[in-house]
């Protein structure tokens, strides 16, 4: 289950959690007939705890967010200032400034 690497392209096989980066997701699983019905009072939506894991190599790179609606996804930490292609730019933009 989290044997491997999230980045499915990575792949890499878990041996140690001392590597990487351990991401823990809280999902809500509710279900559709709830809706049509009013659900017992035992059918709460599930709180159900899940883990992924990036090797190391990942976890320098990306970032795991999980969706509701589309789930799992691997975000490029580098998004969140320069890309790595334009990091060249941006420091020449810094040195310019
Ligand atoms: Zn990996």
């Amino acid at each position: 289950m989290l044997a491997n690497c999230a980045n499915e392209s990575c792949n890499r096989q878990l041996h140690s959690f001392t590597e990487g980066r351990l991401f823990q997701f809280e999902v809500v699983s509710i279900s559709l007939a709830a809706s049509e019905t009013p659900a017992p009072f035992d059918e709460k939506p599930k709180r159900e705890t899940v883990h992924f894991w990036l090797c190391g190599r990942c976890a320098a790179s990306f970032t795991l967010v999980l969706e509701p609606a589309r789930g799992l996804k691997l975000v490029s930490v580098s998004d969140e200032n320069c890309r790595p292609a334009e990091s060249s730019e941006c420091s020449s933009n810094l040195m310019q400034s």
